[in-house]
């Protein structure tokens, strides 16, 4: 409808301009222009600012788009389909965005903790962790007894990452406690098993391995049981343990037990023994 009305120049006018000096059309024609060319000039204008909003949207929603596919807490804008038909000529954008996720990776490459203190992540997760309200599809009512092996093969993602690889700015390292604290229970001290998670094996073994190393440098506690320890288990006052004090009856001729010197020992076995050891024995 927009191009009929702009196509559509009164012949009229092309008449009285011919007349009209030449230099009259480089100035502001907008005072000689008739009515039907004013509504044509406003209509023009409107689908100018109308295109020129569309295509600033479109690159607002290219810009995210890579996050956008893999956070969870967005809705699904049914306006990009025809976005990116309308306008999908937009390669320099896709650089942009390709340059602009780059540069996100790399400013929480190095300290991945500040983006658990960021703006952006309190916008998105809010208080709750950051694997709270995820839920694995599946086929049936029963949920698969494990999470998947991984979540990103090559360049390909599958449709519904785990918590930890649907965000790039969560970055598994020993020293971003708070994001493991999240993966910790705080009554029981052990690791939440990936299946109340979600998370893919891949990242529940670097996940593991980070709360170790953790855990070796002092930025985690040990949690270890209560026991009540009892005195007894550390003396050295049982039999078994303790040094056996001399018998306060033991005389100078008397043997140590008194069962040792009440043996009369058989001649017959004696002489056996005397015969097998006889080089060894002096007398
Ligand atoms: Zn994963």
């Amino acid at each position: 409808m927009l191009l009929t009305v702009y196509c559509q120049p009164p012949v009229n006018r092309q008449e009285e301009e011919e007349e009209e000096e030449e230099e009259e059309e480089d100035d502001d024609l907008s005072p000689y222009i008739p009515c039907e060319d004013k509504m044509a000039a406003y209509v023009l204008n409107i689908s100018r600012i109308f295109s020129r909003e569309l295509i600033s949207a479109s690159f607002q929603f290219h810009r995210y788009r890579s996050c956008l596919q893999r956070l969870p807490a967005v809705k699904p804008n049914p306006l990009s389909a025809l976005l990116t038909q309308q306008f999908g000529s937009s390669a320099p954008c896709w650089q942009e965005v390709e340059v602009h996720a780059a540069q996100t990776a790399d400013r929480y490459k190095q300290t991945p903790w500040v983006y658990l203190d960021s703006e952006e992540y309190v916008e998105r997760y809010g208080s709750s962790a950051v694997w709270a309200g995820y839920r694995r599809n599946h086929k049936g009512g029963i949920p698969p007894q494990k999470t998947r092996k991984t979540c990103i093969r090559g360049d390909k993602i599958c449709g519904n990452p785990c918590p930890i690889c649907r965000d790039p700015n969560i970055i598994i390292n020993h020293q971003n406690v708070k994001l493991l604290q999240q993966f910790i229970s705080p009554h029981s001290g052990m690791v939440y098993d990936p299946t109340l998670t979600g998370v893919c094996m891949k990242q529940q073994k670097k996940l593991n391995e980070a709360i170790d190393k953790a855990r070796d440098d002092g930025l985690l506690p040990f949690q270890i049981p209560h026991v009540d320890f009892s005195g007894e288990d550390y003396s050295n006052t049982h039999d078994a343990v303790g040094l056996t004090s001399p018998p306060p009856f033991l005389g100078p001729s008397e043997p140590w037990y008194k069962w040792y010197g009440e043996i009369t020992p058989d001649d017959k076995k004696v002489g056996q023994v005397k015969k097998i050891y006889k080089a060894y024995l002096k007398h």
